[in-house]
């Protein structure tokens, strides 16, 4: 690891737990942010195919990702398709802001490199719209779909103290050397286990649709109202 590169935190530090503050954009190209972009895009490269600023314990709303020939030679062709994951150079995302495009939803394994070691399936939007600002302080406005997609929503979660772990269907979770045994089966107090692939269902809650300090407001008040 390059001097001055930090580990990539693990489930239970509090920075994943916390809402990450907005870059100021007069400040990116600071020292300090331009440092943290290029220490973030090193372990990326290094490690895997997104990382967020907390996950290195920085509590700001930069996001990076890539995805290379390289590092999906280890999925099937078969796979690569089903998923629609397709190589694309590294970006960088200043105060990404998600929305989701169409209804449609995937549901694939997903892995953390705060959770190191295990994987679960986690239904994602399809489609997604991203805007923020690049590394250069410039506009960026774009659609993905497929893996990128799906690495947008991993990302912009971390940077709201949210990890997979909290929207996977938790019975498919397993440790990574188990990825290819059999779903769960059926069961009577859980229900039916989740099929891989697209669906035209969109995802109970997201990234992508974030709530408003209302909403929130009002879910508590209900959640309230339920239990008495
Ligand atoms: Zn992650």
């Amino acid at each position: 690891m390059a001097k001055g590169q930090r580990e990539v935190v693990q489930a239970g530090t509090p920075a994943l737990r916390n809402v990450a503050r907005e870059v100021d954009p007069s400040r990116i190209d600071s020292g300090e942010i331009q440092e943290l972009i290029a220490e973030m895009t090193s372990v990326c490269r290094a490690r895997g195919v997104g990382l967020a600023a907390p996950q290195l314990g920085t509590q700001l709303r930069v996001i990076v990702l890539e995805d290379t020939t390289e590092g999906m030679s280890d999925v099937s062709p078969g796979d690569r398709a089903a998923q629609r994951r397709e190589p694309f150079p590294m970006k960088v995302i200043i105060n990404p802001v998600l929305s989701p495009v169409g209804d449609a939803s995937a549901a694939f394994y997903e892995g953390c490199l705060s959770v190191s070691g295990y994987r679960a399936v986690v239904r994602r939007h399809l489609r997604v719209k991203c805007r923020g600002l690049g590394g250069d302080g410039s506009m960026v406005d774009f659609e993905a779909s497929g893996w990128m997609a799906r690495i947008l929503q991993h990302e912009v979660d971390h940077l709201n103290g949210v990890l997979y772990t909290d929207r996977m269907e938790s019975r498919t979770f397993r440790r990574v050397d188990k990825i290819n045994e059999p779903l769960p089966p059926d069961h009577p107090e859980f229900g039916t286990t989740v099929v891989l692939g697209e669906s035209s269902i969109a995802p109970k809650s997201s990234a992508a649709a974030p709530l408003s300090a209302d909403d929130l407001e009002n879910r508590a008040k209900m959640g309230r109202r339920r239990k008495r």
